[in-house]
């Protein structure tokens, strides 16, 4: 309160502000009453500021606080201090955020401002203004006497004497500097030159001090030397010509009004109607320095121009540059006269940490047409308090905050603070700081704005009727028209279009039709490549060697594609199915047993079996076999020898296997192709144990294996003996292991389908075999150092084609069928029925599943100039065009998780820049298409 104290000068009564406005003025009235305890109420009194009171429907005009509801609760009660405190820390506290403008008055030339300003949009009122040159004393002291039944008139030519002038509030001002913007993007390109000059020396404050003269019922405005910068002087003595006797000047901004009501000084007499109490402020003086570096240009012109302007109360001598501009503005009717100050809306957004996923989507929304001019005007009146899915406007103002700073003319970058912390209050996942899905975010902000600034007040409840046989057209429009009864706003006006969503019973065909909105297309991204595929198929009748087979599938095909590609290239036997597995560290990882499931859940790294077994015993339950070998951890130690897994598991069915000596015949059979060759002359068993396939050899396999592996004397006799020296059998259930014993039953639990059995060979068992071939189990695909893989492509057409695809209901989201009276897999058709004006398109890239994340870099071929969507449409009479422009595009960078957004934007005119966070550098239109574009934004075009 002292730093806000001394900023009074209560003697003097100068009240110093730098920011003159309602909140202001709410500020100083606050102040007031804080510090009446201390001052005589006879030096001030309440009335001064009592102005509110009598001039409510101003409201409106006096909205450049975005907090009008707070003020127009003032004006009904003006001793709210409850509220005149909230008012104080608002108004304090969001100086440390960054600069903001809107509580700043702009004196502007009245052409320049009337050019761009909505006719009849704005009430102003009409001061004539004499100005005395004070000469020695360096001041302008200029007399502003309001103008008998000044209401504007539309059909005089008010303005164009280059004598008139407008006071604009900062967030008129900033709307007129974009229209003019706009308007210069056309010329520009038709010039085909792109000029950037710096701006910010157009605009100079002025410190004005601003009294009300009693015995002439006007505005005193003393311009001085002493409390401006030389140069701000000089230029305001151009401006108020001071050997000039006559201005006009209309105040657009309604705070003059505060002043002087009805012609009368609205000041009691024993306080401000004294000589010498003065306000101080500070006006932004824009538009005039141009006035000089067009004349020479347009000299001719002007000249020629020059004699029209004789008559009025125009003053030709000492004024005549800023006759010559306006008059050369008036023939070039684009407003070519004044500075071009560049383009708007290239400020950059710092990044705050990890925000870029924000930044990017922030400033495609930033450059939405319509949607700026919305925010950048008067939206305060829409918000809506009573909304409790909203967040009462907070967000919605810190977004319009944010978008007025991003469209103000600084070359600094804006810090979105402030929004970060109400989107966090509205959707707590963004608080902190970690990476997002852009798209994600800019879901959540497009809610969240629509919530906060839906004109619903109350959302009736409305149920929804059976289309029972009506037309399309009939029963969309009753869809629409409902949820218009519920949601209303400009997030709707302008990004929400309509689906048309059929379903159709595969049992008895009953057909639903529904019109749902979207606020965006999320498409998936079809392959139009295939993928290279390396499976590992093992036979389980013990004929084959594991063999790595090569396949190719659609990228994005299904596992039964990859099942069925396998089949044939292994030569899959009718009574053969094929069990396809994820191998991980030894073990059967996962079973692969959704057919429906994509192939992009398997990654290039994993290590896949396709096990052959017979289609005759599928209900037998499964017997797999894992290798385990003694490790010795160090050979001086004496440590207790580990067992490791090795190898590729076997896969056997429980049929015919009764004992243990079953199970180990199984095995050795399994085992067969992978015996070594014996170099021992005395045995030539072994070939024909490989090559035959009559079960009734399997017994020469099998005593040739038993003979070799004991001492030689007792060859083969008992199958119990040989057993135990080379393999033995451990059924794992659960945590226990038991042995099993050749002669015994299995011990196969009740209700199990699957037997988990270790194998721990012996060390002559592993010379025996060749356990390298069992070992060797390649990658999906092995990564290709030399080359990178050709880079896909798929049109935009062709992924909204795959989105509009007639599908069947997955089995987990099934139809209750109205007729059936059951859940079916019913078909659904999508099309797009309603077509909004800004349609954002979102590229399904990231797929999330229980096992993987993962990335698609497919580069999508992406239309610019024309993205027609008339054959994708149902609704055939629509009013609107179905052909979009691309304006904006949200990318992503990089992989998963780590990678890095920014945006390209169409500043108009196929200007495109690159706003990288806090960087923005111009980007030629041939390299904004990318693999990395996300999230596209297009407008309609009539
Ligand atoms: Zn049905």
């Amino acid at each position: 309160m002292t730093r806000l104290s001394e900023k009074l000068h209560l003697l003097h009564i100068i009240i110093k502000i730098s920011q003159f406005s309602l909140s202001t003025l709410n500020l100083l009235k606050a102040l007031t009453f804080k510090t009446l305890t201390f001052i005589p109420s006879s030096i001030m009194g309440e009335d001064f500021f009592s102005f509110h009171n009598s001039n409510t429907d101003d409201s409106s005009i006096f909205d450049l606080d975005y907090d009008n509801t707070r003020s127009s609760a003032a004006a009904a009660s003006s001793s709210a201090s409850g509220f005149f405190s909230s008012t104080l820390y608002r108004g304090w506290f969001s100086n440390d955020d960054d600069d903001n403008d809107f509580d700043k008055l702009y004196l502007v030339p009245y052409r320049w401002w009337s050019e761009v300003e909505t006719v009849g949009e704005q009430v102003g009122v009409l001061y004539n203004v004499i100005s005395n040159f004070g000469g020695d004393d360096a001041e302008i002291v200029l007399d502003f006497r309001k103008e008998e039944g000044s209401e504007r008139s539309e059909d005089t030519e008010e303005g164009f004497s280059g004598r008139e002038y407008a006071i604009i509030s900062g967030r008129m001002w900033l709307q007129a500097l974009k229209r003019h913007n706009d308007s210069k993007g056309v010329m520009k390109v038709v010039s085909g030159s792109f000029i950037a000059e710096d701006y910010s020396q157009d605009v100079f404050p002025l410190q004005i001090r601003l009294s009300v003269s009693r015995e002439t019922n006007s505005l005193v405005v003393k311009i001085s030397s002493k409390d401006n910068l030389v140069s701000s002087y000089r230029r305001a003595c151009n401006i108020f010509a001071p050997k000039s006797k006559l201005l006009h000047i209309w105040d657009f901004s309604g705070q003059t009004t505060q002043f002087l009501i009805d012609d009368k000084i609205n000041l009691p007499n024993d306080t401000l109607g004294e000589q010498g109490k003065e306000i101080t402020l500070e006006l932004q003086a824009y538009g005039f320095s141009d006035s000089m570096t067009v004349r020479d240009e347009n000299f001719d012109e002007m000249v020629e121009m020059e004699t029209s302007f004789e008559s009025g109360s125009v003053k030709m001598n000492g004024c005549t540059d800023h006759v010559r501009s306006y008059s050369s503005l008036r023939n070039s009717q684009s407003g070519s006269g004044f500075r071009v100050f560049g383009y708007l809306g290239l400020r950059g957004l710092q990044n705050l940490g990890n925000t870029c996923f924000m930044n990017s989507a922030i400033q495609c929304l930033a450059h939405t047409p319509k949607l700026v001019d919305y925010f950048l005007g008067d939206y305060g009146k829409e918000i809506n308090q009573e909304n409790l899915l909203g967040t009462k406007g907070e967000l919605a103002l810190a977004f319009g905050d944010l978008l007025s700073k991003l469209w103000t003319p600084r070359d600094t970058p804006v810090a979105p603070a402030i929004f970060k912390r109400k989107l966090a209050d509205f959707a707590p996942q963004f608080s902190g700081y970690n990476q997002h899905d852009s798209q994600e975010f800019l879901s959540f902000l497009l809610d969240g704005l629509h919530e906060d600034l839906n004109r619903v007040k109350s959302k009736p409840y409305i149920a929804i009727k059976d289309a029972e046989g009506r037309l399309d057209e009939v029963v969309a429009e009753e869809y629409w028209r409902n949820h218009l009864a519920r949601n209303d706003s400009i997030i709707v006006d302008l990004c929400q279009g309509q689906y048309q969503s059929t379903l159709v019973c595969p049992a008895c065909n009953k057909k639903s039709v529904t019109f749902d909105p979207f606020m965006y297309l999320s498409l998936p991204l079809p392959s139009t490549t295939m993928r290279t595929m390396t499976l590992t198929v093992l036979s389980t009748d013990g004929m084959n060697l594991p063999t790595p087979i090569t396949v190719t599938v659609p990228k994005c095909g299904r596992q039964k594609d990859l099942i069925e590609a396998l089949s044939i290239a292994c030569s899959l036997r009718n009574d053969e199915m094929l069990m396809v597995v994820e191998i991980y560290k030894n073990r059967i990882f996962r079973r692969l047993t959704e057919p429906s499931d994509s192939v992009a859940l398997i990654r290039d790294e994993d290590k896949l079996v396709a096990y052959r077994l017979l289609k005759d015993n599928r209900n037998s339950p499964m017997v797999v076999f894992m290798h385990e070998r003694v490790e010795r951890p160090c050979e001086f130690e004496r440590a207790i020898p580990n067992l490791k897994l090795f190898g590729i598991p076997f896969v056997a069915r429980l049929e015919n296997l009764y004992t243990g000596f079953d199970l180990h015949k199984q095995y050795l059979k399994l085992l067969s192709p992978l015996l070594m060759p014996a170099d021992d002359a005395l045995n030539d068993y072994d070939d024909v144990g490989i090559t035959t396939n009559e079960d009734s050899t399997m017994e020469d396999v099998v005593c040739p294996t038993i003979s070799d592996s004991n001492t030689g004397s007792d060859t083969g006799t008992e199958d119990d003996q040989c057993s135990s020296s080379d393999f033995q059998f451990y059924l794992k259930d659960g945590m226990r292991s038991t042995e099993i014993k050749m002669n015994e039953p299995l011990p196969v639990p009740k209700f199990s389908d699957n037997l988990e059995v270790y194998v721990t060979w012996s060390e002559s068992m592993i010379e025996k075999y060749d356990t390298c071939l069992l070992s060797s189990l390649p990658e999906v695909l092995k990564p290709q150092l030399y080359a990178r893989r050709p880079q896909e492509s798929v049109s935009l057409y062709k992924c909204l084609e795959a989105f509009l695809k007639e599908e069947p209901l997955g089995p987990e989201d099934m139809w209750d069928c109205p007729s059936c009276k059951k859940p079916r897999q019913a078909r659904k058709k999508l099309d797009l029925w309603r077509l909004p004006e800004i349609l954002v398109v979102h590229l399904k890239r990231f797929s999330y599943s229980r096992y993987i994340r993962n990335k698609l870099e497919t580069y999508v071929d992406f239309p610019i100039d024309d993205f027609d969507l008339s054959t994708y449409t149902s609704k055939k009479d629509s009013q609107f065009s179905n052909h979009y422009v691309l304006y904006a595009i949200s990318n992503h960078h990089g992989g998963m998780g780590c990678g890095h957004y920014d945006a390209f934007i169409d500043l108009g005119y196929r200007k495109w820049y690159e706003f990288d966070d806090s960087r923005v550098s111009p980007v030629s239109e041939d390299d904004i298409k990318t693999s990395a574009a996300y999230v596209l934004f297009y407008r309609r075009v009539a």
